[in-house]
């Protein structure tokens, strides 16, 4: 029954049987509101409803006329002279007794009786309080309700067993919220943050800015090779790899910075205070040098790179974008500038990243408009200086911005997958090139070699493609070079070694471009049928004029004689690489010191001049 709000002085009785903590059942009274609440707690009382007045005045009443109407003709019984049993004063007096007695009996119990509804009603009402305040913010997590002790098992004894009967179900309910809360806002594989918990610290972060000025910055995190560790090592090898990089990510912060995961393999960091720029700067260096440390999953070691853009709330304000945006247009320019390095956000990120939307759209009418194009870089013998083959690049004519080269969109290609028809496109026509231009060269025949993406590899039609271009073609199959690039083997991968040994049925070559950059380990060369070794750029660029770059050039050529590869240098820019190599027994090589990448018209002239051969395509 509801407390009614007019306190109702009465016994005040305080020692509470049945209750542990007999605390003062007055203090467990809500205070009225209003002016007067605090004097009428100080006046100590229960406070009982009408219906108790009712109870009382009856109960009194009938123990009033018991005493006074109905014991007097007994008295005699007991030897009191009717003379004053009879008297009205007499009769006055039991019935004054007899109230008395009732009013104090009725108050007593009422007291004790009351005191510990009291303190149930004080525990039920925290409780509901609790209850309401949690399911309003939906934290559970700080909803402490005690239950309350019993030690009677009269009726009270059981009210208080069945309101801890109902804790037991609120307990269940808090469990319940408190997980599903989590799962809304924790990354199950990581448990980190995930997305929805961010964007709310990026909400208050901005608030925090807004109110007291402090600025904040943030770190938006790529891994670089997740998708293969997936293709190769199966989803739990990824798992793996993303909980370790979480690691090493938690173990560059500090305490206050929130560490999140956006999404497969995304990352942030949310940095607040006066010089979150650089501490931003300082938590990026620290994750980049973090993950130079090799990945144990199983038996393999894989090294992750990872791309970060660093953005700061004051930027991104004065681009007019959201800080997220800022930074995650940063990570793609780290993406494009080579992977596994951190940028900072600016204004030229936005626009490039328009043009680049306006790209991927175009590209779709690319292949269909005849505005692709392949250009031929001639490859050398050395000792000879003759051509012995060509690398087909794929260049693409576009309408406005003219001759785009394939490093701003062969990465769009992937994304979209147009990479699959423009790849069968660049096969046929590379094939087709290379049958017209037939001449003997220092292998035998002219070569082709033909660059095959790691998308366009996984596909399903590439065997196919390769058996249809060689057919139209007519080529010699063992004129035809695929280069693929060492992030196929992250690791031993069933469906790879088939692939590769299926081309290798059809009687093509496979070539290992930019070789030395990847990261896996060197005994797949033995068990992948490659014929031939591409030292990439970087280790050539410095093969005249550092012993380190020398080192591993003349190391993948001692590689190549003892596997029995080919080896050829790319990107020999000048007669000092030529001579190094020479004096290193490289026996190829392709750069521009021979050529740069040439339209197919030039290439042939360059054939005819190269060969005394006069070509008839
Ligand atoms: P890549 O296969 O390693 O090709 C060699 C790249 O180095 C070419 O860049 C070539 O122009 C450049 N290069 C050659 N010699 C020199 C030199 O002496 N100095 C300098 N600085 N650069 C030199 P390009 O044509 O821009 O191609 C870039 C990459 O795009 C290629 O690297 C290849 O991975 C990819 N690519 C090109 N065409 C295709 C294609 O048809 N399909 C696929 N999937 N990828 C392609
Ligand atoms: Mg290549
Ligand atoms: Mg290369």
């Amino acid at each position: 029954m509801p407390a009614e709000r007019t306190p109702t002085p009465l016994v005040g009785v305080r020692s509470l049987k049945g209750v542990t903590k007999p605390t003062d059942p007055l203090a467990m009274t809500e205070p009225t509101a209003g002016t007067d609440a605090a004097p009428r707690k100080r006046r100590r009382a229960f406070r009982l409803t009408s219906r108790v007045f009712w109870d009382l005045a009856v109960y009194m009443v009938g123990l009033g006329l018991v005493m006074g109407v109905i014991f007097p003709p007994f008295v005699t019984l007991l030897g009191v002279p009717q003379a004053y049993a009879g008297r009205p004063v007499f009769i006055a007096a039991c019935l004054a007794a007899g109230f008395m007695v009732g009013a104090m009996n009725y108050a007593l119990t009422k007291g004790v009786v009351g005191g510990r509804l009291a303190e149930l009603g004080g525990h039920l009402r925290s409780v509901t309080g609790v209850i309401a305040s949690a399911t309003r913010s939906g934290d559970w997590s700080s909803a402490v309700i005690e239950p309350i002790h019993v030690d009677s098992d009269d009726q009270i004894g059981d009210t208080a067993k069945a309101f801890n009967s109902l804790l037991v179900a609120v307990e269940g309910r808090k469990e319940l919220e408190e997980q599903l809360h989590h799962q809304a806002f924790y990354d199950a594989l990581t448990d980190l943050p995930n997305r929805a918990l961010f964007l709310e610290r990026l909400k208050e972060a901005e608030e925090l800015e807004e109110q007291q000025g402090i600025p904040s910055a943030m770190l938006f995190l790529d891994l670089d090779n997740l998708k293969p560790v997936n293709d190769s090592l199966g989803h739990e090898g990824g798992d793996t790899l993303l909980r370790a990089v979480t690691q090493r990510i938690l173990g560059s912060v500090r305490g206050e910075d929130t560490v999140a995961r956006l999404s497969g393999d995304e990352f942030a960091v949310l940095l607040t205070g006066v010089r979150c720029d650089e501490q931003a700067a300082i938590v990026a260096e620290r994750v980049l040098a973090s993950l130079r440390t090799p990945v144990v999953i199983g038996d393999h070691l894989v090294r992750s790179g990872i791309s970060i853009g660093l953005a700061t709330s004051e930027a991104a304000r004065a681009s007019g974008i959201p800080m997220l945006r800022a930074a995650d247009l940063a990570m793609y320019a780290a993406k494009a500038a080579g992977k596994g390095r951190c940028e900072a956000f600016s204004p030229e990120h936005h626009d490039r990243r328009l043009k680049q939307h306006q790209l991927r759209a175009d590209l779709h009418e690319a292949l269909d408009a005849g505005q692709l194009e392949l250009f031929y870089q001639p490859i050398v013998d050395l000792p000879t200086q003759q051509v012995a083959g060509f690398e087909a690049l794929l260049r693409w004519r576009h309408p406005d911005r003219g001759l785009v080269p394939p490093l701003e969109f062969i990465s769009l290609a992937e994304e979209t997958g147009l990479i699959v028809p423009i790849g069968r496109w660049v096969l046929q026509e590379a094939t087709r090139q290379a049958a017209a231009w037939q001449t003997p060269s220092p292998l035998g025949r002219l070569r082709i070699s033909v660059n095959v993406s790691v998308r366009q590899f996984q596909h399903p039609d590439l065997i196919g493609d390769i058996s249809t271009a060689l057919l139209r073609s007519g080529l010699d199959p063992a004129l035809l070079t695929l280069e693929i690039t060492e992030s196929l083997f992250v690791a031993d991968d069933a469906g790879t070694t088939r692939k590769l040994e299926e081309i290798k049925e059809l009687g093509v070559r496979l070539a290992l471009d930019d070789f030395g950059t990847g990261y896996s380990s060197l005994s797949y060369l033995r068990r992948f049928p490659i014929d031939t070794l591409k030292i990439d750029k970087s280790f050539v660029d410095g093969v005249a004029t550092s012993s380190e770059a020398a080192a591993v050039a003349a190391a993948i050529v001692q590689l190549g004689q003892t596997l029995r590869m080919e080896v050829v240098a790319e990107g020999l820019e000048d007669a000092d690489q030529l001579q190094a190599l020479n004096d290193l027994a490289c026996p190829l090589g392709q750069g521009y010191h021979f050529a740069k990448p040439l339209p197919a018209a030039e290439a042939r002239e360059l054939l005819r001049l190269s060969s005394g051969t006069l070509l008839t395509a």
